[in-house]
Parts: structure tokens; C-alpha cells; sequence
């Protein structure tokens, strides 16, 4: 009698346990929802459009970048979230948990955790800087202008709108793709050592220590007289200390005065002078990538860049860490999308030492 009261108390209590989980909500990945910023898992975009956000709990198979995109494209490239960087082959995508990862066709895995995929990517990266500057170093002086949050587009917008007076006369210019994350340590760092942020340690605004040398050692073997002029704080460690540069006008941006210690230096005779204008950048955050502000800001940027060369006898090369999309309050980047991931590299032939 006991024994039978035990069991079926036992049967009750099983019975009464599993209630709960059989009432419960299937959990939110199993019931697809309209896009949220926060799940999104990876961005597919070209240099001048987003195109499509995918959620990992929307994939439940394989699959392949054509299968979920109609656009056409020869070329396709994935970065990670530690800022690898691979072409697409035949591999595959697949979500694991809220991350979607690359494999090859056998399932070697490319990139854990993909970010984005760009189709038919621009030729040019930021990293190709580094390689420009230590090639003209070898034969001559440069000066390199380092536009913080400047946006193809923004680029391209403040030339339609008689915003660049200056830049826009400049013909060698180009599309570049920054690095994952797009935010100024990981774009000054692949510019300074010509890397990917996998391989020189810096993929988001956490890391300032470089895992390998920058440019400022190149120019340093080769004997050349080089400064670092930066805003008001320093960025990553480097082999030579920034020279700092405060607000010391009050007007709320480092711009005044990074370029007229710019201009000081060129008067000083560098042979290397690498120049780092923060306020597109703190414009753009404020009043947004596009707006009057921002533009008007760019347009004195651009004075300040004609000054600077028309002094500078040697090359020039002028690109960003990053562009600016806009948000509800102003702007911001860091996300794959083209706004931030596309900017303008330039280069200009300042006097005439390598004619
Ligand atoms: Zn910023």
C-alpha cells in the first residue's frame, strides 16, 4: 500500500515538475522576429550600399553569400570580429549560437564570428598607407594627414556641395576599406603598421599596445627627423612619443592647433610628419555625418590641408581611420556598414623632390 502511495506520488510529482517547461514560451530564437540592432550577427554590404542585416536565429542551414543576396559580385571579402580578413571561396556561413562563422568547404573553420561581408570591395585598404609611406621615405620626405571619421561619402557629398575647394582638385584619389572594428585605434593602427587588426593586436578602442612595429620605427632606421602630432590624447604607444596638442583656443575642437604645430614642424625641417585631425570626427558625432556643421567643419579642414601642402615639399598621402553614419542624435561608426568602413585615400605630389 506504502510502496504504491510512493509511486504514484512519484508520477504526480513528475508530472506536476514538467508543466512548467511545457508551458514555457518557445525561446525568442525559435520564433523569428523583425531585425533588432542587437542581434544582428553580420552586415552584408557594398562600398556604397547596406544591404542586407542577417540574425543568426534566421539561418538555420548553410549557406552561401549568393543564396541570401540577389546582387551580382566577382569579389566578395568577411571580416571577423578580431578583425580578420578573407576573401570568400566556396565556403559556407553558418550561425552558431547569435554568431555566424565561415568555413571552407570542409568545414575548416576561416573566421569565427564574422562581422561583415563586403561584395566587390574597393582595390585600396588603409593598410596600404604604411607600404606608400616606407617606400617614399626611402627616397624622400612625407607627410602624412590623418582625417579622423572622414567617409567616402561625406567626401564625396562635401565635393557635390563646394565644401572642398582644395580636395577635390586632387586627382589621385580613391575608395579604401578601414578595418573591423571601424574606430580609431584599430584604423590608426593598420595605417601606422600596415596590418590587419588580427595581426597587429589592435581590433577595437580596448587595445593600445601593438603587437608589431609602426612606421615611426621605419622612419627611425632610416635616420629621418619625425613627429607625431596628435590632439589632445595619446591613441596607441608608439616608438615615438605624440606630441599632444589642447584645446588651448577654447573652440572645443585640437584642429587650430594640430595645424599650426604642423605648420611649426614643417618649418623645423621634418623629414617625416604624420598629422592627426580629430574634429570631422567630433563634428560628425555631434551634429552628424552629413549636416551644415560637419560640412562647414570640412571645409576649414580643407583649408588648413592646402596651407599644410602648399608648405610641404615631398609626398603627401591623406586617408581616415574610419567614416560616420548617422544616428537619431548625430552620428557614430564602429558598425559594418559603408559609411564606416569606406574613406578616401589620397595622395598628393607636395613641391618637386621626386620629379
Ligand atoms: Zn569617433
Amino acid at each position: 500500500m506504502n510502496k504504491r502511495y510512493i509511486i504514484l506520488i512519484f508520477i504526480l510529482s513528475l508530472i506536476i515538475l514538467s508543466i512548467p517547461s511545457c508551458s514555457k514560451p518557445a525561446p525568442d530564437n525559435e520564433n523569428p522576429i523583425s531585425p533588432n540592432d542587437k542581434d544582428i550577427a553580420m552586415n552584408i554590404i557594398d562600398s556604397e550600399n547596406n544591404i542586407k542585416k542577417i540574425q543568426a536565429h534566421t539561418q538555420r542551414k548553410a549557406f552561401k553569400l549568393e543564396d541570401i543576396i540577389d546582387e551580382k559580385f566577382e569579389k566578395a571579402l568577411a571580416m571577423g570580429g578580431l578583425g580578420e580578413v578573407e576573401y570568400i571561396e566556396d565556403g559556407y556561413f553558418k550561425a552558431i549560437g547569435n554568431d555566424i562563422d565561415y568555413t571552407n568547404e570542409d568545414g575548416k573553420m576561416i573566421i569565427r564570428d564574422v562581422k561583415g561581408v563586403m561584395i566587390n570591395p574597393p582595390k585600396g585598404s588603409i593598410t596600404d598607407a604604411y607600404y606608400y609611406m616606407s617606400n617614399y621615405l626611402e627616397e624622400g620626405d612625407v607627410l602624412f594627414i590623418l582625417l579622423d571619421g572622414f567617409g567616402y561619402h561625406q567626401y564625396k557629398y562635401a565635393i557635390e556641395n563646394g565644401y572642398l575647394p582644395f580636395l577635390e582638385k586632387q586627382t589621385e584619389a580613391t575608395k579604401a576599406l578601414s578595418v573591423y572594428k571601424p574606430v580609431t585605434n584599430a584604423g590608426l593602427a593598420a595605417i601606422i603598421t600596415g596590418l590587419y587588426p588580427i595581426e597587429n593586436g589592435i581590433y577595437s578602442r580596448k587595445q593600445r599596445e601593438l603587437k608589431v612595429d609602426s612606421i615611426f620605427k621605419v622612419a627611425k632606421d632610416l635616420g629621418k627627423k619625425s613627429i607625431y602630432i596628435e590632439g589632445d590624447i595619446g591613441i596607441l604607444k608608439t616608438e615615438i612619443e605624440p606630441m599632444l596638442n589642447l584645446d588651448n583656443t577654447g573652440d572645443g575642437f585640437t584642429d587650430d592647433e594640430v595645424y599650426k604645430s604642423t605648420m611649426e614642424a614643417i618649418e623645423k625641417d621634418y623629414d617625416f610628419v604624420f598629422t592627426h585631425f580629430h574634429g570631422i570626427d567630433d563634428s560628425g558625432h555631434n551634429y552628424g555625418d552629413l549636416s551644415l556643421e560637419t560640412m562647414e567643419f570640412i571645409n576649414k579642414v580643407d583649408t588648413y590641408v592646402e596651407e599644410i601642402v602648399s608648405k610641404w615639399n615631398g609626398k603627401v598621402i591623406i586617408t581616415a581611420d574610419h567614416g560616420m553614419h548617422s544616428t537619431e542624435d548625430g552620428g557614430d561608426h564602429g558598425e559594418f556598414r559603408y559609411e564606416d568602413m569606406v574613406v578616401p585615400y589620397i595622395i598628393i605630389d607636395g613641391g618637386n623632390q621626386f620629379e
